[in-house]
């Protein structure tokens, strides 16, 4: 059977920022904690997401803001979010029903690649959509019960070893067997789901590279940008419409008449039409 993709991004694409939300909840200056702690520590040479894990981890501990942080205090916090962008919660479903007006022998999947919380998003009520959720996961100390070390890190062009493995159909249980699985050859022609049948919509510096890829092999990217936030508006235009990565750009609305719902939804159906033209054709 064919699988079409749809790719989220999380924070800023989804919802907005549950770090942040995390950060504030505990009285954490959120403020400060971006633009001075964490600029100060990319500005040593920190991958941003390196920055913001390790911030997490000064924060945890007896007496700390964040006390003895655990994952499942992450995904506690996931599931009392309850901020999602309009259109989202329903949008899962209406992909769905329109994939299958196409065809019965067809499929969407879902998956969010994230540079937030893994443990946080596994907690949302809408995490039961996705075939797969990658993000930043922490590892905790026994003794401590608490998280003490970053286990897994998602920046940038990390990003896309997501989209191949989407790409390849490795699993995240297969990844723990074979770490390197990602780079296993399989022929164009046997792959799960091929590029070109995938849709990625993210809002960030970090989702460029998965944007790139997916424009140069025939897959779909749609930035989303806070119209409300001059800066947002700024950058949108800047690293997204002028280098000409994705298809276009809309305020985070996915209902049915908004843009951006508009958009993913005659997409997905476009795809479907052209897998079963395809299917016939072969
Ligand atoms: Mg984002």
């Amino acid at each position: 059977m064919d699988t079409l993709a749809v790719i989220f991004d999380f924070d800023e694409t989804l919802m907005p920022d549950s770090t942040s939300a995390l950060l504030a909840k505990h009285g954490i200056d959120v403020e400060r904690f971006w633009t001075e702690d964490a600029k100060a520590l990319i500005d040593q040479g920190y991958d941003q997401a390196h920055a913001y894990l390790r911030l997490i981890l000064e924060n945890v501990g007896p007496g700390k803001a964040l006390g003895n942080l655990r994952n499942s205090d992450l995904s506690k916090f996931g599931s009392e979010l309850d901020c999602y962008y309009p259109g989202v919660k329903t949008i899962f479903e209406d992909l769905r029903q329109i994939v299958n007006a196409v065809s019965n022998d067809l499929r969407v999947e879902f998956y969010i690649i994230s540079g937030g919380l893994q443990d946080l998003v596994q907690g949302t009520t809408i995490a039961k959509e996705f075939a797969a959720i990658y993000g930043c996961t922490l590892d905790e100390d026994p003794d401590k019960q608490s998280i003490r070390w970053i286990k897994r890190c998602i920046t940038f062009t990390e990003k896309t070893r997501y989209l191949f493995e989407i790409n390849k159909g490795i699993r995240p249980a297969d990844v723990l067997n074979h770490h390197c699985a990602v780079n296993t050859s399989v022929a164009e022609d046997r792959r799960r789901i091929p590029f070109k049948n995938m849709i990625y919509v993210g809002d960030g510096l970090t989702d460029i590279p998965c944007f790139s890829l997916l424009k140069k092999h025939g897959g779909y990217g749609y930035g989303v940008f806070d119209p409300a936030q001059q800066k947002s508006a700024k950058k949108a235009l800047e690293e997204f419409m002028r280098a000409d990565r994705v298809l276009s750009v809309y305020p985070p609305d996915f209902q049915a008449m908004s843009g951006l719902g508009a958009m993913l939804r005659i997409t997905v159906q476009t795809v479907a039409n052209s897998i079963v033209l395809s299917q016939k054709r072969s």
